[in-house]
């Protein structure tokens, strides 16, 4: 790995951190893209910041030039990761940019392309992606949620869980069960679904840190046109499964680790003394350095990943050590912060006394999901068991 920029890596280096100074307000510095901020002007600042992020031709910095995208190269992409998580800028494109744009562009018809690509580079649609459902999470395959070819339609019935955004979203791409006599991989199809269409009802799921983030959605009969079927029937899995290609590694991720452990240190070097963080912070103080040297170790893994994707590869186990190191990594720093903050740490964003906008206590109850989302840490330890590690399968 070789850790310096080349001049013209260093030159698009300045340009995106140029571009960040000249767009980015402060007031939306740290502000995260995928929770509703309360704050209308904040609401108004994100959505200009989606523009101009457009305007650039960067909301999709992986999709090929043709379809809308930036067509950068897998250095450039982590550049611009590593620039815009470098200055705590807000995400933009969600899961149509991230998930659906790369299947679109793979699998779909030239009009599910027209029709769809645009608009999520442009932000004027959101997505959700409808995989699991109550009794298939890791084991998705499983899914129940029917789709029944009737005419022009499929008839939808059923239902899905823990769908990030699904309050908000446009439309949802979704993994159905088109043939239940088929094997059980073999019989699912993706479809695009309306939000708007008839019969779906969203129910919001509060999460321990008293976020509305995802929900539970109901299908009753909906009908969605099978031009919106994408891939082949019953091809689905395959088709949903291509997006694991298109997995980057997460820079921003290890960047906001270090970010956080800062914070910390910032809050601790606050703290008024009648609140004696002293004799605690001596204690603890060695756990906080390991914690600041595990953001360091998060980092270079992400190098790993971009290592292997720039010479051609496709992360495997990697990619799921990556996954399990960085969410163990975010629950054991807000652990530290709580420790060391006392019960200051654990105080309510909306208490005046609460350290960094209560940003510890947030993280350290909000954490606990991020070792179940997107792949729980037992799924991934039996990847790195059996692909990294060569173990046998039971
Ligand atoms: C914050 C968050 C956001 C999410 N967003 C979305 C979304 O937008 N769209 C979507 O479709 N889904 C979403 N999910 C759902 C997520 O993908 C599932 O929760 C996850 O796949 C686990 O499935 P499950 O909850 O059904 O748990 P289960 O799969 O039932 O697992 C229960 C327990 O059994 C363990 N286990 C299961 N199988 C094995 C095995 N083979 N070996 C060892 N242990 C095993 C698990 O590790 C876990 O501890 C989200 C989840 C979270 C927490």
């Amino acid at each position: 790995m070789e850790f310096r920029d080349t001049a013209e890596e260093s030159a698009f280096r300045k340009e995106v951190s140029t571009f960040i100074k000249g767009n980015l307000p402060g007031s939306l510095v740290g502000v995260s893209a995928f929770e509703e901020p309360d704050d209308e002007d904040i609401r108004n600042a994100l959505k200009e910041w989606r523009r101009a992020v457009g305007r650039q031709g960067w909301t999709a910095p992986h999709w090929p030039k043709q379809y809308g995208g930036a067509g950068m190269s897998v250095t450039e992409q982590f550049i611009y990761s590593e620039e815009m998580a470098e200055s705590r800028a807000p995400q933009v494109g969600g899961s149509g940019v991230a998930m659906l744009g790369p299947v679109l562009i793979r699998f779909g018809t030239e009009e599910q392309q027209r029709e769809h690509l645009p608009r999520i580079t442009s932000g004027e649609v959101q997505w959700c992606q409808g995989y699991s459902e109550p009794g298939s999470g890791s084991d998705l395959a499983s899914l129940q949620t029917r789709a029944i070819r009737d005419g022009d339609d499929f008839v939808v019935n059923g239902q899905k869980i823990w769908t990030s955004g699904a309050h908000r979203a446009d439309w949802m791409f979704m993994l159905a069960r088109t043939d239940p006599d088929a094997p059980k991989h073999r019989g699912i199809s993706m479809l695009l679904m309306d939000m708007k269409s008839p019969g779906i009802s969203v129910q919001p799921l509060i999460t321990l840190a008293g976020d509305h983030v995802f929900n539970q959605e109901y299908f009753d009969n909906v009908r969605v046109p099978a031009k919106n079927i994408v891939g082949d029937e019953n091809r689905g899995w395959y088709v949903g499964a291509a997006l694991l290609d298109f997995e980057r590694s997460n820079i921003a991720g290890a960047i906001g680790h270090k970010h956080f452990v800062n914070d910390i240190v910032a809050a601790v070097k606050s703290t008024p003394a009648k609140y004696a963080l002293g004799p605690r912070l001596k204690r603890v103080r060695n756990e906080l350095a390991d914690r600041a040297v595990e953001a360091e170790i998060a980092r270079l893994i992400s190098y790993r990943l971009i290592t292997i994707q720039k010479r051609g590869g496709v992360p495997n186990y990697e990619a799921s050590m990556h996954k399990n190191y960085g969410a163990e990594l975010g629950q054991r720093i807000a652990s530290t912060g709580i420790y060391l903050l006392g019960m200051l740490g654990g105080l309510h964003h909306n208490s005046a006394l609460a350290p960094i906008k209560g940003r510890i206590n947030h993280a350290y109850l909000s954490t606990v999901a991020s070792t179940i989302a997107a792949g729980t840490s037992e799924v991934n330890r039996n990847v790195i068991a059996t692909r990294g590690l060569g173990l046998p399968r039971s």
